[in-house]
């Protein structure tokens, strides 16, 4: 009831709505029959609840009555003690109700670490600046344009996302004379642009709404996983597909094998203990051992090529600071660096997993960059020769 003489005096200074909820009016609603946050997951909208809350105003008078009768019983109008189960119960339904419309409006606020409900607390290293459980989709992705500590995770991704899909369509419409087989050579390439951006938007997406409820942060922290995973398996695909041009079999080989990691990642990805802070270092470990799956085949280029074909035509040295920004980010990430030295200094800027999402994107690039020179390096020499080689 008191939500929803709140809502009508929307604007209203906090003074004048103390007032409005004072007596238990007989016309009151109850939202008993449909909380807030069922309307909000359910329906998208509040003005959607109104109308189920016109159809049991009927019965809520009625119940409000005999709650209000009870309360007059119990004599207990102050004391929550001496409540019956039940106004216990709406009270508290009352009192959440409050909340959820508080975070529908964006009256929300950032709370500290110590607060935080145990499925939110992530890193005890960020003191305050959380945002709090908010279940609501529209609150979530309005808090992309408030300051808390999610919100350079999301505008890293965000941004590198719409770089990445610029970058990926401009490439897709390069004009096909500056390609040998220019629809193969697309596809190809085109496998990394599909995986870095499903990473990229699958973990902007996943600290938009990780704040959203217990089951809806575990779903996107797997996509979330899953997206690194395709980041890596893309990006694997041009790199063999044009190290070894001239020699399929092993191009092959090497493919299925990084897919099968990879496919294995993404399985113990869904699992629920792959997601908690005490498997921090089991995540970064099982990605970078992912990424690192590549010494093979380019071991086997720079023994069949010779280093200084690989170093040059080879692009091996942007593989290897591909690999370098990669590591450091997952380093960073699984030790949280720098906020394990300033706890409470790093809350909102410049923590580790920010650093971390700087890092992919600036890796992913730099892998962009390396296979484009290897692709004009196609262009210049044109198709195999008849030793096989290159
Ligand atoms: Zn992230």
């Amino acid at each position: 009831m008191a939500f929803v003489l709140r809502r009508r005096a929307a604007n209203v200074p906090e003074a004048t709505e103390e007032k409005t909820t004072a007596p238990m009016s007989p016309r009151g609603t109850s939202t008993s029959h449909l909380s807030p946050a069922e309307c909000l997951s359910h329906n998208g909208s509040l003005p959607d609840c109104d109308k189920q809350r016109r159809v049991g105003e009927l019965d809520d008078r009625r119940d409000g009555a005999e709650e209000e009768e009870q309360e007059r019983a119990s004599g207990s109008d102050e004391g929550f003690m001496g409540m019956t189960p039940l106004l216990q119960a709406h009270h508290a339904m009352e009192r959440m109700e409050e909340f959820v419309h508080k975070v529908w409006e964006g009256r929300w606020r950032v709370i500290p670490h110590d607060v935080l409900p145990d499925w939110l607390k992530d890193n005890d290293f960020l003191v305050h600046g959380h945002r709090p459980p908010m279940p609501s989709f529209r609150a979530c992705f309005k808090s992309i344009f408030r300051i808390h500590t999610e919100t350079g995770n999301i505008w890293t991704h965000l941004l590198g996302c719409l770089f990445f899909l610029c970058l990926g369509l401009m490439y897709m419409f390069r004009p096909n004379m500056s390609f040998v087989a220019p629809v193969q050579e697309k596809v190809v390439i085109g496998v990394f642009f599909l995986g870095a951006i499903l990473c990229l938007s699958f973990s902007w997406l996943f600290h938009t709404v990780y704040c959203h409820s217990e089951s809806v942060s575990k779903v996107f922290s797997k996509l979330d996983y899953s997206g690194i995973a395709f980041l890596i398996m893309g990006s694997f695909v041009p790199w063999l597909y044009y190290s070894f041009y001239c020699s399929p079999q092993p191009c092959f080989i090497y493919l299925f094998v990084v897919c099968v990691l990879g496919l294995a990642a993404i399985l113990v990805s869904q699992c629920d203990f792959f997601s908690t802070p005490q498997y921090r270092g089991v995540r970064a470990g099982v990605f970078v051992g992912l990424g690192l799956s590549g010494v093979v085949p380019t071991l086997h280029f720079v023994i069949s090529e010779g280093l200084i074909k690989a170093a040059t035509m080879g692009q091996v040295g942007w593989l290897f600071l591909m690999a370098t920004l990669y590591i450091t980010g997952a380093c960073l990430y699984a030790a949280r660096i720098p906020e394990r030295f300033f706890p409470g200094k790093c809350d909102i800027w410049f923590h580790s997993h920010q650093l971390f999402h700087i890092l992919v994107v600036a890796g992913a690039f730099v892998h962009f960059h390396g296979v484009s020179n290897l692709q004009e390096f196609r262009y210049t020499i044109g198709r195999c020769t008849e030793d096989g080689n290159l």
